[in-house]
């Protein structure tokens, strides 16, 4: 939504249209200034930085993981890793309930990890792997690097940084060609490189899905989603407006997950909304009000002012 991304090595695939039948990025390149504000458009020109998808995984995903900046500008001449976040807006699991797999439980030696993607043992991989039961609402970050796979029925709103550099770990039982297409044409000896494979303690493992501190009603009926630690690549805010919640002019895509009302601009007029809209909301727009009896996602930017770090660290 809102794309100005393309399709890893298919320049052209992967952008949206806007309404007014121009792409994204044409309309962002056009005037950057107005749809970022002048602090995002000094630092990032006309790139948002940002790339978000509504994903719905109706069967379990296979295990990957993707680079940090570090990797991607080694290796693949590309200015962004790919740290991501979800934000699970519906969960229609069967049994035993909603789940996520999202690190190793133990560090793990790497010729053992090499063993067991080439010779697809994806009951070992799942096994080292944390199973994490989500429910609705849960926002989770998930550090470039993290091996992860969302379950079966889980729908969620996927933040993250503008790239689709993917390394899979697991491919077998799925319709992917992974031996060839998974390693980012790197070879696997190079792309496991970029897998986190150390130990992820229980107790470092619940920071990714720890509410910002500080960040409940920060202005009524808004919440900051993800740790502080996941600026330098989005933000993200829970909006539930008790009547009306105010959004700061800023570029952002604004989802409604629940109920419905309107979205009113700081400029004037407003757009009716309901349950499943998703709107680009430029910073021309102007301070804006959320209003009605619903629950949306506000999707945002990398903070201007942050460090340009390669991806978050949890210790
Ligand atoms: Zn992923």
């Amino acid at each position: 939504m809102g794309s100005a991304t393309s399709v890893f090595g298919s320049e052209g695939i992967g952008p949206s249209a806007l309404p007014d039948g121009r792409t994204a990025p044409d309309a962002f390149a056009a005037d950057p200034e107005a749809f970022f504000g002048p602090r995002h458009a000094e630092r990032f020109g006309a790139d948002p930085g940002l790339l978000v998808k509504l994903l719905d995984a109706g069967e379990r995903l296979p295990v990957h993981c993707h680079p940090d900046r570090e990797f991607a500008r080694r290796h693949l001449d590309c200015p962004y890793g790919k740290t991501e976040a979800w934000v699970i807006v519906e969960v229609r699991s069967p049994e035993p309930e909603a789940e996520v797999f999202l690190g190793f439980r133990e560090e793990l030696d790497p010729a053992v990890l090499a063993g067991w993607v080439s010779g697809q043992d994806t009951r070992a991989i799942l096994g080292a792997m944390h199973r994490i039961p989500v429910a609705v609402g849960d926002a989770v970050l998930v550090p470039a690097g993290l091996p992860h796979a969302v379950g079966e029925g889980v729908f969620l709103v996927e933040l993250q940084e503008p790239t689709d550099l993917s390394v899979l770990l697991e491919w077998e039982g799925f319709d992917i060609d992974g031996a060839d297409d998974g390693n980012l044409g790197l070879g696997f000896d190079v792309a496991l490189r970029c897998v986190d494979r150390s130990g992820w303690l229980k107790q470092r493992l619940d920071r990714l899905g720890t509410p910002r501190e500080g960040g409940h009603d920060v202005r009524p009926g808004v919440d900051v989603l993800f740790p502080a630690e996941a600026d330098p690549f989005f933000r993200a805010e829970r909006i539930r407006p008790r009547d009306a919640a105010s959004l700061p002019a800023g570029f952002s895509i604004l989802v409604l997950t629940l109920g419905r009302g309107h979205l009113e601009f700081g400029t004037g007029g407003s757009m009716e909304m309901v349950r499943g809209n998703t709107v680009l909301v430029p910073f021309a727009a102007g301070d804006c009000r959320l209003v009605g009896s619903l629950e949306a996602v506000r999707c945002m930017a990398p903070h201007p002012d942050a460090p340009d770090v390669s991806a978050p660290v949890f210790r």
